[in-house]
């Protein structure tokens, strides 16, 4: 889910700067355990959002894909073809 307060501002890709993870906030998986992506866990000094607001824009700054959205994108979009 996209969130619209700051540091978010409504961007679809977050970044986590001290695990050097983004987030597709499109695919949020969300938990209240330790998995998931835990996006409402990073503090927001630390929350990192791209300029472009793309996966290759936040690729582009040496973060990687969190596993948790991945593999959530990817069921989807499997799912729906
Ligand atoms: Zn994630």
């Amino acid at each position: 889910m996209l969130r619209f307060h700051a540091p978010f501002d409504g961007k679809r890709y977050i970044g986590d700067n001290r695990l050097r993870i983004f987030h597709d906030c499109a695919y949020e998986a969300v938990s209240t355990g330790p998995d998931g992506c835990g996006i409402d866990r990073i503090p927001d000094e630390e929350v990192r959002t791209f300029e472009p607001d793309t996966m290759s824009g936040a690729v582009l700054w040496g973060f990687v894909h969190c596993p948790y959205c991945l593999q959530r994108r990817q069921s989807i979009q499997s799912a729906n073809k």
